[in-house]
């Protein structure tokens, strides 16, 4: 049964000899087993030796529709016979941005290039809006690769978190800035005392709350009822910015992003991801009010490749297809199979797990029936079960992050007879794993 994977190994030898550990993003690096793909379509991804997965792991979640998907792939080549940028404002640009605009119901949008981009324009537009500086994240909430809100990630170890009631911020690793230890204060999802007792603490001090609506590099950890409208509540009254990071959830779990989903509004969220089924694109949208302070003068914000042709192109092509049918809904329908079938596998197998999550982009953990509330929950269960599980998925032919803390994405080209091989394949990993265990 076992996957050949010499080609793999030869490429990935000539790989370490150019990158560190042999990879450009250290969250693609997994040891010996480090993947090298050579190409995508539909629901699947193929490896070096031409070894074909379901891929549930979709690049970390762009890919909405399809690898290669046909549309897209055709527009983007169309467009950029004509060039790739100009330095300037190009009609593609004030459409996409429009139906950002009516997607998402903000009213403002400028364009970044990708999540982490995102998310750091939008603290410095929530800093320079309310003239403060301090920043309230959630532990394991991850916001991009920028230093300012690289602590407390779903890289922290358990025993580094500190106590509930006074969280240390544990930085992703070294070369972050001392200095930005004290412009971050981290505390645990889902803890309305927590929050509430900081913020009246600390208020006059606080730019932003920012916050994952859905715990996407967590489990897929959903917030508790009341939870997004009690951040909503003391940002209001304290004139905090309300940030809702929508890089993994807009334009997946719902055409309008969780905003929609859950019915509460940020003061700016940030997109990226799925808006243009994996071209480079991303976006921060907002409040008139507070979209206004950014400009020549006032706030920065721009980037030589911020709006560029084939990430604009590629949106273009998926918010129209997202808008007119009900692609969403679709893939729900295929995701909810798979939710439903790994929990009756894992029910079989008599073991212990919690599913969580919108069919898009659900997460599980073992060891626990527990509904997880926060990264402290989601560390207290059984890692090592669910990543021998997954690589024994792996080996069998579907692929999923063998991180739990990584959601399943589904797109819309995953096809029913995909779910089902799933669940097979699915299945007898877990009976693998059972058997290697006595
Ligand atoms: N915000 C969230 C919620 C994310 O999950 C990610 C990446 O996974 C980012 C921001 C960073 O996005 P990017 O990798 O495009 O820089």
């Amino acid at each position: 049964m076992a996957r050949t994977r010499t080609r793999t190994r030869e490429l990935y030898e000539r790989a370490k000899q150019v990158f560190p550990f042999g990879v450009n993003s250290n969250f693609r690096y997994w040891g010996d087993d480090t993947n090298i793909f050579v190409r995508g379509e539909k629901g699947y991804v193929f490896d070096a030796d031409e070894n074909r997965y379901i891929d549930y792991r979709l690049a970390f979640g762009p890919v909405i529709l399809g690898h290669g998907y046909p549309a897209v792939v055709r527009r983007v080549a169309e467009a950029i016979q004509d060039g790739c940028m100009y330095a300037a404002t190009h009609p593609l640009e004030i459409s996409v941005g429009e139906r950002v605009k009516r997607l998402t119901g903000m009213d403002k949008v400028r364009f970044a290039t990708s999540g982490t981009e995102a998310t750091m324009h939008a603290l410095r537009i929530a800093r320079a809006y309310t003239g403060r500086e301090v920043v309230i994240k959630f532990e394991g909430d991850y916001h991009g690769f920028h230093d300012y809100l690289l602590f407390t990630t779903a890289l922290a170890s358990r025993s580094s978190l500190g106590s509930r009631r006074s969280p240390i911020n544990v930085p992703a690793g070294s070369g972050i800035p001392r200095a930005l230890h004290d412009l971050v204060i981290n505390l645990p999802y889902n803890d309305f005392e927590a929050l509430e007792r900081t913020v009246k603490a600390k208020w006059g001090n606080l730019a932003a709350i920012i916050v994952e609506p859905i715990m996407g590099n967590n489990a897929s950890v959903m917030p508790v009822e009341g939870w997004l409208e009690h951040i909503r509540r003391l940002c209001t009254e304290y004139g905090i910015v309300m940030i809702i990071d929508e890089v993994k959830t807009g334009f997946r779990i719902a055409r309008g992003g969780a905003q929609e989903y859950f019915g509460v509004r940020g003061d700016l969220a940030t997109y990226a991801k799925s808006i243009a089924n994996g071209f480079p694109l991303a976006a921060i949208a907002g409040t008139e009010e507070v979209m206004s302070v950014v400009g020549p003068g006032s706030v920065a914000h721009g980037g030589t490749y911020v709006g560029n042709i084939p990430g604009t192109a590629a949106a273009e092509v998926t918010l129209e297809l997202l808008e007119k049918e009900d692609i969403l809904g679709s893939i729900a329908r295929r995701g909810q199979q798979l939710m439903a079938g790994l929990d009756r596998i894992l029910t079989d197998a008599g073991l212990p797990h919690f599913i969580q999550g919108p069919p898009q982009m659900f997460g599980f953990v073992l060891g626990t029936d527990t509904p997880p509330r926060d990264y402290r929950d989601c560390l207290n269960t059984n890692l090592a079960l669910y990543e021998h599980i997954i690589m024994e998925l792996i080996e069998r032919g579907a692929i999923a992050e063998p991180d739990c803390r990584e959601p399943w994405f589904l797109c819309y080209e995953h096809s029913e007879a995909d779910i089902d091989e799933t669940l097979n394949l699915y299945a007898d990993a877990v009976k693998a794993v059972k058997g290697a265990h006595g």
